[in-house]
């Protein structure tokens, strides 16, 4: 069953920065439906990656709870936690995280071969997502011969492939030029559509606009809700 509910519940996070307390998230509580798709804005510094990397299980609150689908993050070991995060959760960042010596559809199937399954048999699935995001003609390529925007595509398919039920994004369109940006967007906006759950950082303002809903956080906690995008 595929539902995609996330909690957050007054976490905190605080950073050790030779020796210094930073307090990234002072008590951030966030609660995002099923099928949602919820963008996050918020300056420079204010916790924005901090929250989607305690959301999606990358790190640990320092307090507070983090739920997804009912589960308690913290209450997981640190091997479930890494299974509970590839079979539920994709992942997209920034800068693609590609392996350059990998062709587009065996960059989509790695985290799903080491999961445990055989790259070969996860071929057919990394080539249907590859069409999805309308790569069908470069499944075969290597990541020095796509553009930023493609190789954005082939990171989103990787990300699919399990079949999560919440996609976390961080900054997925800051390196892109605004056309492929947008092509970005419009495939992250058919995904929810389609019931998967989107929780996007950004700093641009109309690329928060194309999710359901645009949270604000300031200085580690979110602001009061603001009105849905027309
Ligand atoms: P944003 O994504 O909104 O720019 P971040 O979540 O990256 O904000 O950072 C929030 C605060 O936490 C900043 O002051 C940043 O310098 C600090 N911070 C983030 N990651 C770390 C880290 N690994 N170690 C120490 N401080 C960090």
């Amino acid at each position: 069953m595929r539902m995609g509910m996330i909690e957050a519940l007054d976490v905190h996070k605080t950073y050790d920065r030779g020796g210094a307390a930073v307090q990234a998230l002072r008590g951030a509580s966030l609660t995002v439906g099923a099928g949602e798709f919820c963008s996050i804005m918020g300056p420079s510094g204010s916790g924005k990656s901090t929250l989607l990397h305690v959301l999606g299980g990358l790190d640990h609150a320092t307090e507070g709870i983090v739920r997804v689908d009912g589960v308690d993050l913290a209450s997981l070991s640190d091997d479930d936690l890494t299974r509970f995060r590839r079979r539920h959760l994709g992942f997209v960042f920034q800068f693609f995280n590609l392996l350059p010596s990998m062709t587009a559809w065996e960059n989509a199937a790695l985290p799903a071969m080491l999961d445990g399954q055989r790259l070969s048999k996860l071929k057919p699935r990394a080539v249907e997502l590859l069409e999805r995001v309308g790569l069908g003609d470069r499944v075969n390529h290597r990541p020095a011969q796509l553009s930023g925007g493609q190789l954005q595509r082939v990171a989103l398919a990787r990300a699919l492939m399990a079949d999560p039920a919440v996609l976390l994004a961080d900054e997925p369109t800051g390196n892109l030029d605004s056309e492929s940006g947008r092509a970005v967007l419009t495939l992250l906006r058919t995904c929810s559509e389609e019931g998967l759950t989107v929780v996007m950082v950004t700093h641009d303002a109309n690329a928060a606009r194309v999710g359901h809903r645009v949270i604000d956080l300031r200085d580690g906690v979110v602001s009061p809700a603001k009105s849905p995008a027309v």
